[in-house]
């Protein structure tokens, strides 16, 4: 468990710095607004639209300011030197660099490479902190090293092979906010901690088609840890844990989104996302009225939640440029940042963490050494077991070799078991009284012998690297100490601290004197006449009256900023809902409304990742919809249904007869044809044709009414015609066909004798 030793608040520290001219700006001729008064810690602005008009120049204080001329080393040892001390003793500490693109967050915090006077933050501090090491007595400190970079609110792990991977905020109750699966690399000294920086900014640039406009958008955030184990007064090992972030902020200047839609506009909220939330966790914080401090709201908050109003020391480094142009970004930066000093921390020294690796080292060599000694332990015993044999077989020469066995350390045993293996092979070489095939087994044997030996041999020598290997890892200091130019330097770091110290303790109390000098003045003044009392007290009207006017002025200013702020919200708010109404028209009209319910009921939000999921369809229980598999049939591969049961037990359909029977008749299509029918031919007409196509043999000829119906038959003759192509006729004209014999011949039968015919 991590105790807390202090717990008092410390205000978060920040200062400004603003860079020089660069040369397209001295080219251009831009006049410099910014004015940094270094001895009060102030920065001045004059906005040169608003001093036409009259206005006076804006004045920020802040703990230091350091201007154009300002040294990287100056800045380390008043401002980041102590914070790094801190950290060294088992706290935490954040150093942030934010201001807009171009005003040296980067040369602040990285500096140029090889350059002594001109690196940064972070390579002064891996200095810093392995002389602190080397300088130390009896401690242990084991110091790693992380490099991450957060862009659209993704995480990546700068350090890791698989670039494409992206990370997860995780948090646990003991240590709080954490990236899961982050690598970390331990170093030994700074060349090592160093490559680390160097490894994770070349991957950094990869992938980044244009560098500058990618670290302008993206955080990148350096992570040591440093764990220090120490010998308590309690006569037992404490670790305390200290933890170092670097923090590159993007640029600060808005990302310009005007007509940007689809993925860009995600893209441009996205980038802007991770520093307002930074905004509003200041503000919030700085509120005093809010309870809630919107921590979760973005990737950069949460993970650095500690170092705005926690187990923290933060500074925060406002970098600024000096150029009219830029006035606008100038002033928000300066404003950001004020507000930002009065956030107040609670850090405390981390001791003895659940978590710390150092302990696990310690453990992890102590086990090793124990199994390194059992090993040596276990073959000093065979070597007492094979001595005894050997001499009771009478062998002298091995009595010899072993003689002074008991006093060896790890190296001369297993050179001397080697001797002796050597020395036995060779005396049954030469022992001539041995059969040939004897000898050769011996030898053999003593060859198997000498294997074993290697081997075990190679495995004590592994073993022994591995602690010395992991032993290395661990630093301990101490070693230099009597080292005279060491001893020098470290005088001279010391004097320069103290100069630090000064300086920053004079800065200090020249502001708090001016804000005395200006209450006292009216008590100790003493008017020797009325005109006087009203001379200074008019000047002292007007001085005050300016001072309103600046408030007033700075009220303006916010309120303008804010309302910007809020419209550009709006903005991004409105093309949001829009996009929103779409994506429910879109599902309201073309998604059909089971489905819509079935993704509703499985989509849940998932607290740690903050980001809405499916659940996997199997694991829905208390849905009917999704009904989960039933449980097959005992006997039974599969589930049966009560009609498989049934009909099994009938047996009538083969397809129930046994389990796994599949049964492949065709499912054939419904029909879409139908038989021939012939069209209806009426009964007369059938009948009529059934005479007419009888077989002429099969007529009997009856001639006797011959004379008296030649005339009508004549004129039947014509109608007759047709019938004898031999084809069925249906309709009207058979109609009149077979009405022609009806009236002529009213009293036969239905069906008449045609063509005067009579049947046999
Ligand atoms: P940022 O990271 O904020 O975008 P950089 O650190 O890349 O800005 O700085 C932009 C340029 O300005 C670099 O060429 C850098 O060398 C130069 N620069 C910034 N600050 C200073 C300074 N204090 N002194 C000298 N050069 C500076
Ligand atoms: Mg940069």
């Amino acid at each position: 468990m991590s105790k807390s030793k202090s717990s008092e608040s410390v205000k978060v520290k920040v200062v400004v710095r603003c860079r020089p001219m660069n040369e397209k700006e001295r080219a251009a001729a831009f006049e410099s607004v910014v004015s940094v008064d270094v001895k009060f810690g102030q920065i001045i602005v004059k906005n040169p639209r608003e001093t036409s008009a009259g206005e006076p120049s804006k004045v920020f204080t802040f703990d230091s300011v350091y201007d154009w001329s300002s040294k990287q080393i100056d800045l380390y040892d008043e401002s980041f030197r102590p914070l790094v001390d801190s950290v060294l003793q088992g706290f935490n500490g954040t150093i942030f660099a934010y201001g807009q693109t171009g005003t040296g967050k980067t040369y602040t915090m990285e500096g140029v490479k090889n350059d002594l006077e001109r690196r940064g933050v972070i390579p002064n501090s891996f200095d810093h902190i392995f002389t602190h090491i080397s300088r130390s007595q009896n401690q242990q400190y084991l110091v790693r090293a992380s490099y991450l970079e957060i862009y659209q609110e993704e995480i990546r792990d700068l350090l890791s092979k698989d670039q494409l991977r992206r990370l997860e905020l995780r948090e646990r109750p003991d240590t709080g906010v954490y990236v899961k699966d982050l690598s970390s690399f331990v170093t030994k000294s700074v060349r090592e901690i160093e490559n680390v920086m160097n490894v994770g900014n070349q991957n950094r640039s990869v992938g980044a088609t244009n560098m500058n406009e990618h670290s302008s958008r993206s955080h990148a955030i350096f992570v040591i840890t440093v764990e220090c184990s120490q010998l308590g007064v309690d006569g037992e090992n404490h670790i305390r844990v200290g933890k170092l972030n670097l923090v590159d902020l993007a640029g600060s200047e808005r990302q310009t989104k005007t007509g940007a839609q689809g993925e860009r506009l995600k893209e441009a909220t996205k980038i802007n996302l991770s520093l307002s939330a930074l905004g509003n966790v200041i503000s919030a914080l700085v509120d005093g009225r809010s309870s809630h401090i919107p921590y979760r709201d973005s990737k950069l908050t949460r993970l650095l939640q500690d170092s705005l109003g926690g187990n923290a020391r933060t500074v925060m480094v406002a970098n600024i440029g000096p150029a009219s142009y830029n006035v606008e970004e100038t002033l928000t930066t300066l404003r950001y940042s004020n507000r930002a000093k009065n956030i107040k921390n609670k850090p405390r020294v981390n001791e003895d963490p659940k978590d710390a690796l150092l302990r696990k080292f310690q453990e992890e060599i102590a086990k090793l050494k124990e199994q390194l000694e059992k090993r040596m332990g276990k073959k000093n015993k065979k070597k007492q077991r094979r001595r005894a044999g050997d001499c009771s077989n009478g062998d002298g020469r091995d009595d010899e070799s072993e003689d002074d066995g008991d006093g060896d350390n790890k190296v001369d045993y297993w050179r001397e078991q080697q001797e002796t293996l050597e020395s036995e092979r060779r005396a049954i070489m030469e022992d001539h009284s041995l059969v040939a095939e004897e000898k050769a087994q011996l030898l053999q044997e003593k060859e198997r012998k000498m294997d074993d030996l290697k081997k075990e041999q190679e495995a004590g020598e592994m073993l022994a690297a591995k602690v010395k290997a992991m032993e290395s890892k661990l630093l301990v200091g101490g070693k230099n100490i009597v080292d005279h130019t060491n001893e020098q330097q470290k005088m001279l770091e010391l004097k320069r601290h103290e100069i630090a110290e000064q300086k920053r303790r004079v800065r200090e109390m020249q502001q708090q004197m001016e804000c005395r000098d200006e209450e006292t003045l009216e008590l100790k003044e003493t008017y020797s006449s009325l005109q006087q009392e009203v001379d200074i007290k008019t000047k002292k009207l007007k001085k005050l009256f300016a001072k309103l006017q600046a408030v007033k002025a700075e009220i303006h200013d916010i309120q303008e900023a804010h309302i910007n702020e809020r419209q550009e919200l709006e903005q991004t708010q409105n093309e949001l809902t829009r996009d929103l109404k779409l994506k429910h028209l879109i599902i309201e009209n073309f998604i059909p409304c089971e489905d819509k319910n079935k993704i509703v009921n499985r989509a849940f939000f998932d607290e740690d990742d903050e980001y809405w999921k499916m659940r996997p369809i199997t694991h829905i229980e208390d849905d009917h919809q999704m009904m989960s598999r039933p449980q097959s049939a005992i006997g039974f591969r599969r589930p049966l249904s009560n009609h498989a049961r049934t009909a099994m037990k009938d047996g009538l359909d083969m397809r129930y007869k046994a389990e796994n029977l599949l049964l492949l008749t065709m499912d054939m299509p419904s029909r879409t044809t139908k038989d021939y029918q012939q069209p209806v031919i009426a009964p007369k007409v059938a009948a009529a044709l059934e005479d007419a196509l009888k077989n002429e043999d099969d007529i009997q000829v009856d001639a006797s009414g011959f004379n008296g119906s030649l005339a009508p038959l004549a004129s039947a003759s014509g109608s007759l015609r047709k019938p004898k192509s031999g084809r069925a006729r249906t309709g009207k004209q058979s109609d009149t066909w077979t009405s022609s014999f009806s009236a002529r011949n009213p009293t036969s039968p239905i069906y008449p004798q045609s063509r005067g015919l009579v049947p046999k």
